[in-house]
């Protein structure tokens, strides 16, 4: 039985969406409100924190535009653009992170668990097609009461998995606050080149981050496989 174990954070960390959620968030706010937001505006909002949730994050944005939309009318468009028809969905823009062997090798001697802002079942569409059976718990959304940065999702799996050692991966402030908040050692990513990553990685080390990498490809640094 693997001694530890890995929770990740999906979105940012094991799955890149930067043409799949983040081309959402604009293309969702720029059918109703005809504006275009930047990368970066997202970025923002995300590194303030409590904008984990991107239907909410769209709303918001196009309430920032002066426009009133129904809230379930921004998540009904954006549900549609993502997932698409018969497989053209911006889901399918997903790039998956981890190089081949690395989750195999990690496993030998950790146990790996998910816990994401997404719905569970949007969470198993993704994992499914990356990496079938690989991840021994997946928390969503939708199966907690607070998400993040409530610690909930973290403290569900720790209670349901034996460990010794345990760390929280993740690419948010929010991640990072819902590591400390269950007392569980956290590993910030933050990609080169992504919208305001100087200021992404200043923020996650001053929320207690005990290593701020590129890519989980070189968690292997911080964690043992
Ligand atoms: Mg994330």
């Amino acid at each position: 039985m693997p001694a530890n174990l890995l929770i990740f954070d999906m979105d940012g960390v094991l799955v890149d969406v930067t043409e799949s959620y983040r081309t959402a968030i604009q293309q969702t706010v720029a059918h109703f409100a005809g504006i275009e937001v930047s990368r970066e505006m997202i970025q923002d909002y995300k590194n303030q924190g409590g904008w984990n949730d991107d239907w909410a994050l769209s709303h918001r944005l196009i309430q920032d535009a002066g426009r009133e939309v129904a809230y379930q009318d921004v998540v009904d468009f954006f549900q549609s653009i993502f997932h698409g028809e018969g497989g053209n969905g911006l889901i399918m823009r997903e790039r998956w992170i981890p190089e081949s062997g690395l989750l195999d090798r990690l496993a030998v001697n950790n146990a790996l668990a998910v816990f994401t802002g997404r719905l569970r079942w949007e969470a198993n569409t993704s994992l499914s097609r990356f990496a079938p059976e690989r991840f021994r718990e997946v928390v969503g959304v939708d199966d907690v009461t607070e998400a993040k940065p409530a610690p909930e999702g973290i403290v569900k799996i720790r209670s349901l998995v034996p460990h010794d050692k345990i760390w929280y991966i993740g690419d948010t402030v929010d991640d990072a606050r819902a590591a400390k908040a269950a007392g569980v050692p956290f590993i910030g990513i933050a990609a080169p080149g992504s919208p305001r990553v100087e200021m992404l990685i200043a923020l996650l080390e001053k929320e207690g981050a005990i290593a701020v990498l590129d890519d989980i490809n070189q968690m292997e640094k911080v964690v043992a496989g």
